[in-house]
């Protein structure tokens, strides 16, 4: 059976807004999708869940909790709090678990080792409030090149072994290829994160060569260079069922047609995933 496409809500951003992107879902039989607080929070909580109700569309991942990093104490208290209301919004939407991105270093430091630490006492921080509320937190390694203002978090083995810390669950990892179809280990480290039930959802896109620029240059599923049906092979061999959640930054792709590409994504994963 082909697996289930569904697209984040992100590969629209400067076109549509909350409405625009769930109609587009709607039209085309997608019923979850990947959202964005910052979408969300125009519209208010309450009625974007209104909204995901009436257009039969449930959230799948919410972005984001974090950062949560900072040398000072009453900073960290404060990105805290304003992490666990994210959770809190990502209950209220349904979702099915919220991304964590912990932020990269201080303005004024080099200390990666204590980023790391520090990243680890958030994170336990937020599991203990993501199990009260019953959401699960993602934590999705983002490529190196976004070690210092991102995330620490930059090889799903890290992420697995941040997983491996904490009992119980609510804590589990995203694999967006983009970020991780260069890592030798891959193959194993995806294993070890079934092995535990711990991936939430398999994020595609592709990468240019030559890209242009660190954020806004993904490509299109197909149009670049990474082993995207070897990948999910892989996390499909370990029972993962899933969806497969599109999820492109392109300044190229935002100035085109929103509903061409919504088309051409689903297009393509047919015949790379199908
Ligand atoms: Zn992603």
């Amino acid at each position: 059976m082909d697996a289930e496409y569904i697209l984040n809500s992100a590969t629209f951003r400067e076109r549509w807004g909350l409405l625009d992107f769930l109609e587009a879902c709607r039209a085309r039989g997608v019923q979850k999708a990947g959202l964005w607080g910052d979408d969300i929070k125009k519209v208010g909580v309450a009625k974007a869940s209104s909204l995901l109700a009436d257009y039969e569309v449930e959230a799948f991942g919410y972005n984001r909790a974090g950062p949560l990093l900072a040398s000072d104490a009453s900073d960290r208290r404060k990105l805290l709090a304003m992490a666990k209301n994210e959770i809190d919004h990502a209950v209220s939407v349904g979702a099915d678990h919220i991304l964590v991105f912990p932020g990269g270093l201080e303005p004024d430091s080099k200390d990666l080792a204590s980023a790391r630490l520090q990243t680890v006492d958030a994170i336990g921080i937020l599991h203990e409030h993501a199990q009260k509320v019953g959401m699960n937190l993602a934590l999705e390694p983002l490529h190196p090149m976004l070690c210092g203002d991102r995330t620490c978090i930059t090889t799903l083995r890290h992420a697995n072994d941040i997983c491996a810390q904490f009992a119980g669950k609510n804590i589990g990892v995203v694999i967006d290829t983009y970020h991780v179809w260069w890592d030798e280990t891959i193959e194993s480290e995806i294993a070890r994160s079934a092995l535990e039930s711990r991936i939430l959802s398999f994020h595609v896109n592709d990468w240019l060569v030559p890209t242009t620029h660190l954020l806004t240059d993904r490509g299109m599923m197909g149009d670049g260079i990474i082993d995207l049906h070897g990948i999910w092979k892989c996390v499909k061999a370990t029972g993962y069922n899933g969806p497969v959640e599109v999820e492109i930054f392109s300044e190229r792709w935002w100035s085109e047609d929103p509903d061409m590409v919504f088309d051409m994504a689903l297009e393509r994963c047919r015949q790379i995933f199908g």
